[in-house]
């Protein structure tokens, strides 16, 4: 195995959720690794683009509200005009609702489902479509990277929509890796640990979780979106030809307590 079998150059990366935070990370991770990269974002995602075009890359916005399973084919469409086709698909965006389960609202269900697991798994089978009609075929593999989370594993608390979410995140990445591998795609997921970004801002506000969290993980800090992004480019890379349906925690040792 070489350096060369991480090398992204020439590949196509879609990214979701790319304008901040860990899809943030992950776009520009796999833009210094040589890919080019289609950020689907319902916010525009001005400083993501600057930041991979100050890569090197080619970075192409695609204007989507992922809440709903509407724009899945155009996001294809969008990206395949515009950089030629799809290598990567990293599905990013995700939400997060909290309550307690006594209180839990159906909104608050339907919400956090539809955008973490229902649009994971269309965009995942739109973009399969595109990549089937060349997979193995050119002597390449698709790969798609699903973004899982610690609540793949445990059950956490308050966040009920967003731990079955995600605990079926790992369920589909193993059953798409199943399905797809002998089509030529790579199925896996990343599970981020504690990671500084809007989606926990409330707990990092919050002193008492603030503690209790750092005191679990044997890294001593809640990570940086950039922590991700490693594993992203060994996922999306040649390296991983042969990984299929793993979750890979990226947690500061949190699962090792
Ligand atoms: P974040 O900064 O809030 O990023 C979430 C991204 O998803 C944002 O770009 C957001 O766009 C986008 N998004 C949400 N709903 C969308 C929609 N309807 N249409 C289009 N984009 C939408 O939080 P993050 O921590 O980076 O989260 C990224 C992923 O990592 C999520 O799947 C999250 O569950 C997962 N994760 C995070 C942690 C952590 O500790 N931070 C741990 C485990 C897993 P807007 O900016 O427009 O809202």
């Amino acid at each position: 195995m070489t350096v060369q079998a991480f090398d992204l150059s020439g590949k196509v990366a879609l990214v979701t959720g790319a304008n901040t935070g860990i899809g943030q990370g992950i776009a520009v991770a796999l833009a210094k690794a040589g890919a080019n990269i289609a950020l689907a974002a319902r916010r525009s995602p001005d400083e993501t683009k600057a930041l991979v075009e100050a890569e090197g890359g080619r970075a192409h916005v695609v204007m989507a509200d992922l809440s709903s399973t509407q724009p899945c084919e155009r996001i294809v469409d969008e990206t395949v005009d515009a950089l030629g086709r799809i290598d990567i698909l990293v599905n990013n965006a995700g939400i997060i609702r909290r309550a307690d389960a006594l209180d839990f609202s159906e909104e608050d269900w339907d919400a956090v489902m539809d955008v973490n697991l229902k649009v994971l798994f269309f965009l995942s089978q739109a973009v399969a479509r595109h990549m089937t009609g060349w997979a193995s075929q050119d002597g390449t593999r698709g790969k798609i990277v699903n973004i899982a989370s610690m609540l793949t594993f445990q059950g956490g608390i308050r966040v009920p929509s967003y731990t079955a979410s995600k605990s079926g995140v790992g369920g589909l990445t193993k059953l798409l890796a199943n399905e797809w591998a002998p089509k030529g795609i790579n199925v896996n997921a990343i599970a981020p640990g504690y990671i500084a970004t809007n989606n926990t801002a409330a707990l990092q506000a919050d002193e008492y979780r603030n503690r209790q969290i750092l005191e679990r993980i044997p890294e001593g800090r809640w990570g940086d979106p950039a922590d991700i992004g490693g594993a992203a480019v060994f996922l999306a890379s040649k390296a991983a030809d042969y990984v299929q349906g793993h979750i890979l925690a990226v947690d500061g040792g949190w699962l090792a307590r």
